[in-house]
């Protein structure tokens, strides 16, 4: 360890072992994505794209409109952003609407209606504010409707969804200065009386969106122990806990680069007590629950994604227009046509995913957890583009505030607003990296619970020999097979011209399966340490779904649009770029620079190169910006 690095307070074990407990082991039902990892191309599970409940559709309508019309006379983004507020009246006109309790069912006063009709509305939402996007989903997604939809009791239901269908604000306490992406370490503790009636909760949340003006809170708390087999088994409870209750504080408003009106803040628990009654599902399972619950919350971000994407598309179409420059509008200079093209390609693969996940999500066959994590990493890191693309498309004016644009008489185009509102989505609701290590996690699990035990420093001779056998009998025919297929036949045939790049799936998921496998056999249980190589294989699965969703979403549009306007073509060309992107994954798996990349950053680490960081201003940083505690 170098000199100046901070001790762990949970050893990588003992992380592992919170995060394995708290994996959801079983599957709920089919997976394209878990199907991709097999090497298996199940056409039958993407095609023919989903639809919406037309019943439903109907429903939503009022609801929608309703929502489109507040948003467009009332919500003025660049006014939130400048004050740092949503003003009150707005967030009471969506009270009024329902936009609280969009799923909250019927019965309990809320509008029932489906993740497809949920996310359409975080779509318009978040095409006018980042911030409004943040208060509705941080209360609904993963604030308190959603956990006590899928696991509250009828006495909690009974309490609590009328008064959040209503608009008592709600909100979802996770992190810690010490807790981010690993909850192991969790600090905030709730104790039972003697009776065992009561919990008493202390300690502090950070960051939490809503926080400062919620009525509600989810709050996952460390509560004692259990021995299970003879070894202690750390256990986390999550709690619905009320804001008005005694020792319950806002230390403090924190403030970021853009979301500029997000009520987030810093949560305290002074010795609170909170009944037994307020389990959310049981004890010990705080953290699974939270998983659980992100697995459908996470859709949120992919739909905000594709409003920034079409929003994008729209700002950039017309700019690239009517700016002339060297003698031609810009957009027909071929450096930015091929920034509008692609931004066109992505934006249909987007929606294309992202519908696709809202719709399996309101089926009860359907286990979404790898599609909905991979929708949230390829959409915020498409989308995270996108916006990159439109700031340099818009030259100085990308940069340029709309107040400022405003003031010189030009149209207030937010982007540069856009852009900072933007980035935090590849860092909350589960980091980018950390999406690729659940999705990595998951796409290994069948190889694991075959021959995990080979690889399993905790097994014994007779176990391992017992994992041979079994995993020798399995590979013999599972790996052959991985190199024999129908992916170059005339397939598909359905698909017209996007037929050859579902054929390219079909043998890419192959070929993934067997890199997979390859990778595991070369790298044995070090390749949960080789990141590079897991995440390559991450964004290869995360493509070809990409192409499956946009190829099945074509073939459904195709009879609504016509002539040059065909949704193939935009198809085609993320197609097009998408197995490019493929080929150049797979050819850096093993062939990289990863160790060389590695050792520098560790050498770095232990203050090695230090003249790098020569010719500035001395000691302009302060000193540790996080406490160790
Ligand atoms: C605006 C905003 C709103 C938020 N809202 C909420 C909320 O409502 N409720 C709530 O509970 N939390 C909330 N958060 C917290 C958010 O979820 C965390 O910021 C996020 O989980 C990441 O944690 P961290 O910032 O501590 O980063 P860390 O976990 O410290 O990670 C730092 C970096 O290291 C990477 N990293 C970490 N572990 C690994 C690993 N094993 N392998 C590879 N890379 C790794 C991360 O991806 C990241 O790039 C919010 C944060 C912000 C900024």
């Amino acid at each position: 360890m170098a000199a100046t690095e901070v001790p762990p307070k949970v050893t990588e074990r003992e992380a592992r072992e919170v995060a394995e407990a708290a994996r959801e082991t079983e599957w709920r039902g089919e997976s394209f994505v878990r199907e991709l990892f097999e090497g298996r191309l199940r056409l039958d599970l993407i095609h023919p794209y989903p639809q919406p409940d037309p019943e439903e559709e109907e429903r939503a309508r009022p609801f929608l409109a309703s929502l489109e019309r507040l948003l467009r006379e009332r919500v003025d983004g660049d006014e939130i952003d400048r004050t740092g507020q949503v003003p009150p009246d707005v967030v009471d006109a969506l009270r009024a609407i329902g936009a609280f309790g969009i799923k909250i069912p019927r019965e309990y006063g809320g509008l029932g209606l489906s993740q497809h009709s949920y996310t359409r509305a975080i779509r318009l939402v978040s095409s006018v504010d980042g911030s409004l996007t943040a208060l509705l989903s941080a209360h609904q997604s993963i604030g308190v409707p959603q956990p006590l939809k899928l696991f509250g009791t009828d006495e909690q239901k009974k309490r609590y969804f009328p008064r959040l269908a209503r608009g008592a604000v709600s909100a979802f306490a996770l992190t810690e200065t010490g807790v981010g992406s690993d909850p192991a370490a969790l600090e905030t503790r709730a104790d039972p009386t003697e009776d065992g009636q009561t919990f008493i909760l202390n300690g502090e949340k950070l960051w939490c969106t809503n926080g400062t003006v919620a009525e509600l809170l989810v709050v996952m708390a460390r509560t004692p122990s259990k021995v299970v087999k003879g070894r202690e088994r750390q256990q986390i409870t999550a709690f619905i806990v009320e804001t008005d209750w005694p020792g319950v504080e806002v230390v403090q408003r924190c403030h970021f680069m853009g979301l500029k009106a997000i009520e987030n803040g810093i949560i305290r628990f002074i010795n609170v007590r909170v009944p037994r009654e307020n389990i959310l599902w049981k004890e010990g399972a705080g953290l699974k629950l939270a998983l659980i619950t992100l697995n459908t919350g996470r859709l949120t971000l992919p739909a905000s994604a594709v409003a920034a994407g079409k929003r994008s598309l729209e700002i950039a179409r017309r700019w690239a227009r009517e700016r002339v420059q060297w003698g031609a509008p810009i957009g027909r200079h071929d450096a930015v046509a091929q920034m509008i093209g692609t931004m066109a390609a992505n934006t249909f693969a987007m929606e294309a995913i992202s519908e696709f996940c809202s719709l399996v999500a309101d089926r009860h066959d359907y286990d979404i957890r790898l599609e909905a994590a991979m929708a949230k990493l390829y959409n915020s890191e498409a989308g995270w583009q996108i916006i990159d693309d439109l700031v340099q498309i818009r030259g100085g004016r990308g940069y340029e505030t709309a107040d400022s644009l405003r003031a010189r008489g030009e149209p207030p185009i937010p982007v540069e607003r856009m852009m900072r509102d933007f980035r935090i989505n590849l860092i909350f609701e589960g980091s980018s990296e950390i999406m690729h290590l659940f999705i990595a996690r998951e796409a290994v699990d069948s190889h694991l619970r075959r021959a995990g035990a080979l690889a399993s420093p905790d097994a014994n001779v007779r176990a391992k020999a017992a994992a041979a056998v079994k995993a020798g009998g399995f590979y013999g025919t599972w790996y052959p097979a991985r190199w024999v297929g129908w992916g170059r036949w005339p397939r598909y045939a359905e698909f017209g011209p996007l037929a050859r790049h579902v054929r390219f799936v079909d043998r890419a998921a192959r070929k993934l399966s067997r890199t997979l496998f390859h990778a595991m056999v070369r790298f044995g249980p070090k390749l949960e340490k080789r990141q590079a190589v897991l995440f390559r294989l991450v964004d290869i699965g995360a493509e070809l779904f990409a192409m499956a969703a946009a190829c099945a979403r074509a073939r459904s549009l195709r009879s609504r649009t016509a002539g040059e306007d065909d949704p193939n073509a935009v198809a085609d060309l993320f197609c097009r770029q998408a197995r490019r992107r493929v080929d150049a994954l797979f050819d850096r798996v093993f062939s990289n620079d990863d160790v060389a990349t590695y050792r520098l950053a560790q050498r770095v680490l232990a203050d090695g190169h230090l003249w790098l960081e020569s010719g500035l201003v001395r000691e302009a940083l302060p000193e540790s910006p996080v406490k160790p505690s």
